[in-house]
């Protein structure tokens, strides 16, 4: 095996926000340099890094460039061509491979990969045309969801579809490109298992986390969730399997629906930390971050120990329209810590920031991150006074 990439190295990452920044923030406090790369400057990832290079991704030769000064790149924005991870190949290594982005960018590449290496995952067609729609319609029944294959994320690019009526429309909003079809599923919740897997194949999991949604974006999460202990097995063995099968080196993260009936089923894969792992910057031994240093530079995992229950609640741009949130208010909950991203605009549905509460039991510490979120609305603020 390679030698290990140690402390003082410079660490590359593709992508410059959030989940860069605590990246940024976990290796620079185990003294690691961090070199960010993407098309904005004063980024969220580049306020904390060495060093920030604004350049298109399709810059290939600024991609060969930046990953001739670094150790290693990893990245945390999955829609990087393989282009561009390759090209930084030629220079570092890239973890994990620009194969697992291949794989997990495109959501018909994805699914078509988890159904035939077996894992459970919901009723899906691939659709190319409007008979497609149809003939997949036909199969799948209502309702049923159609989606972009490419570039998606956070409920972007995709439609319901509830009655035959509707097809048309759908596929024309989509913009007639390559799609999936997939069954509309009546889950009872939504968890994801966030895992780490290192150079020499160890594998690590931060058990499952349970999300709740809000417009198709994650609203709150919380860990331990209350679900019987086999459930739990089920879907961290379901998680190995996939990091194995893809090779991963680094985090990904594994979004499953739980069915009324009590089956899980892959939603979709995220190869890197992930907005439901942020709850483990606070509560657990070894955050998200931390692992995806540890397992791209080749050191052994850490331990992922929880070390309280915990919650998290995002902070969307929505929040600041009636202007600054009453940080104070928050930070008056002695058991939350406040992160900010250093976003400038605020716009609806972008995420700005988060909280997260540490408490006695999941179920408190959800009450608390959600008290401590309103409590930054200045209207609920200024009732207070
Ligand atoms: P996605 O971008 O595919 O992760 O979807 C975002 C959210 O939309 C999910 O977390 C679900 O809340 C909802 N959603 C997506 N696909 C389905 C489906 N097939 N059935 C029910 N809800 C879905």
């Amino acid at each position: 095996m390679s030698q290990p990439i140690l402390p003082g190295a410079a660490i590359g990452v593709l992508g410059s926000g959030q989940l860069g920044r605590m990246l940024a923030i976990a290796a620079r406090r185990m003294g690691y340099r961090i070199h960010t790369f993407s098309p904005e400057q004063d980024t969220p990832t580049g306020q904390v890094a060495d060093l920030e290079v604004a350049a298109s991704y399709d810059d290939l030769d600024a991609v060969r460039g930046f990953a001739r000064q670094v150790a290693v790149v990893t990245f945390e924005f999955e829609n990087v061509s393989a282009a561009a991870a390759q090209a930084a190949a030629e220079y570092a290594p890239v973890r994990p491979a620009g194969a697992v982005l291949h794989a997990t960018q495109h959501r018909l590449r994805e699914k078509t990969f988890l159904a035939h290496a077996g894992f459970p995952v919901t009723p899906f067609r691939a659709v190319r045309s409007l008979d497609d729609l149809h003939a997949a319609l036909r199969d799948l029944g209502y309702p049923a969801v159609l989606k972009t294959a490419g570039f998606g994320y956070d409920g972007k690019g995709q439609v319901k579809i509830a009655v035959p009526d509707e097809a048309e429309s759908a596929w024309q909003s989509l913009g007639g490109q390559e799609a999936l079809l997939e069954a509309f599923v009546d889950f009872q919740r939504e968890v994801s298992v966030v895992a780490a897997r290192g150079l020499d194949g160890a594998f690590a999991h931060y058990g499952v986390i349970e999300n709740s949604h809000r417009n198709h974006i994650l609203d709150v999460s919380l860990a331990p969730p209350a679900l019987p202990p086999e459930l739990i097995a089920e879907a961290v063995e379901i998680a190995r399997g996939i990091l194995e099968a893809l090779d991963v080196i680094g985090v990904l993260c594994v979004e499953f629906f739980l069915t009324r009936a009590g089956k899980l089923l892959v939603n979709e894969l995220a190869p890197r930390p992930h907005n439901s792992g942020h709850l483990t910057f606070d509560a657990c031994v070894t955050s998200q971050f931390e692992q995806q240093l540890r397992a791209v530079c080749g050191l052994p995992l850490g331990s992922t120990e929880q070390l309280r229950p915990a919650a998290m609640a995002n902070l969307l741009g929505d929040l600041w329209q009636q202007g600054e949130p009453a940080w104070a208010a928050a930070c008056a909950f002695p058991n939350v810590k406040l992160h900010l991203y250093g976003k400038h605009e605020p716009r609806p549905g972008r995420k700005m920031g988060h909280l997260t509460a540490l408490a006695a039991s999941a179920t408190e510490a959800a009450q608390t991150v959600r008290a401590a979120r309103a409590a930054l609305a200045p209207a609920h603020a200024a009732t207070q006074r």
